[in-house]
């Protein structure tokens, strides 16, 4: 009788699991995000935030002297301003991914708002926005995404990539200790974390980008001849993405953190920003 319970519940238990188990692999595959690549050496160099008229031209000489090709994930506002940035990008073999219009929040704004912001993006980005197998890529700003905001990039035939390596770049570290860093945890199949420009920041000092650009050099001295680097659509199409459920927390208290946070940001004209109207 007792074992008859045991293992009644046992049976009811593991196929509980094993569905649990099946969803999940299942949202990975449909909604998970790209956060490295498995299957091949290589590494990708992913650049947010630009194009900026100082910074952009001036790493894009470092990656054309080591011949690096990167991936870029500029703001839509940015490349309607700096076309020819773009323009340049690409024509140097960089691959365009979709980083918004003006940076929001996705999580804090309505779903019709998170599919202008890709929608202003790709129309400010074409023609040179990539592709890969008819999906394009990317990237939410903060890397704040939730299920609806994943949906919305999927509806519109976005593949979402995000990483798994940065050297907090966002704030004013200096380039022998970001450089150290990469070079610490970059391995083959890496996506790295980096900006080339800076569309807000909590002070003023965070947005020069010199170090970061310095530090891009100083690793490309290091480990350029030694590290393949390719584009996250050349990655996607010659190695086995692979995909995590990437969302934010949904703790109501951790939610209002951020919020609070995201509302002090300034950007570098000085004009205060609010993003986050809305919490769930
Ligand atoms: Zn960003």
């Amino acid at each position: 009788m007792l074992r008859e319970t045991v293992e009644k519940r046992w049976r009811k238990f593991s196929r509980k699991a094993i569905r649990t188990l099946f969803y999940n692999r299942l949202a990975q595959k449909v909604t998970g995000t790209i956060t490295h690549f498995a299957g091949t050496d290589a590494v990708a160099l992913t650049f947010d935030d630009g194009p900026h008229p100082e910074y952009t031209p001036r790493l894009l000489d470092i990656l054309e002297r080591h011949q690096v090709r990167v991936t870029f994930f500029p703001v839509g506002e940015f490349a309607q301003k700096y076309p020819e940035l773009i323009r340049r990008a690409a024509a140097n073999g960089h691959a365009i991914g979709n980083h918004s219009w003006n940076h929001a929040a996705f999580p804090f704004i309505s779903g019709r708002e998170q599919r202008e912001q890709i929608r202003a993006c790709a129309h400010a980005l074409a023609p040179y926005e990539q592709r890969p197998y008819g999906q394009r890529i990317f990237r939410p700003p903060y890397g704040y995404q939730n299920v609806a905001s994943r949906l919305n990039a999927l509806w519109l035939g976005y593949q979402v990539v995000a990483w798994n390596v940065h050297a907090e770049d966002w704030f004013d570290r200096d380039a022998d200790w970001m450089a150290e860093q990469l070079m610490q945890q970059i391995r083959p199949g890496s996506i790295v974390l980096l900006h080339d420009g800076v569309f807000d920041g909590l002070q003023e000092r965070f947005f020069d980008r010199w170090q970061t650009i310095k530090a891009v050099e100083m690793l490309l001295e290091r480990l350029g001849g030694r590290l393949r680097f390719l584009t996250i659509p050349e990655l996607i199409r010659e190695s086995r993405p692979q995909r995590e459920n990437w969302y934010i927390p949904l703790a109501n208290d951790k939610l209002k953190r951020i919020r609070k946070t995201l509302n002090r940001m300034k950007r570098p004209e000085g004009e205060a920003r609010v993003y986050a109207k809305y919490v769930a």
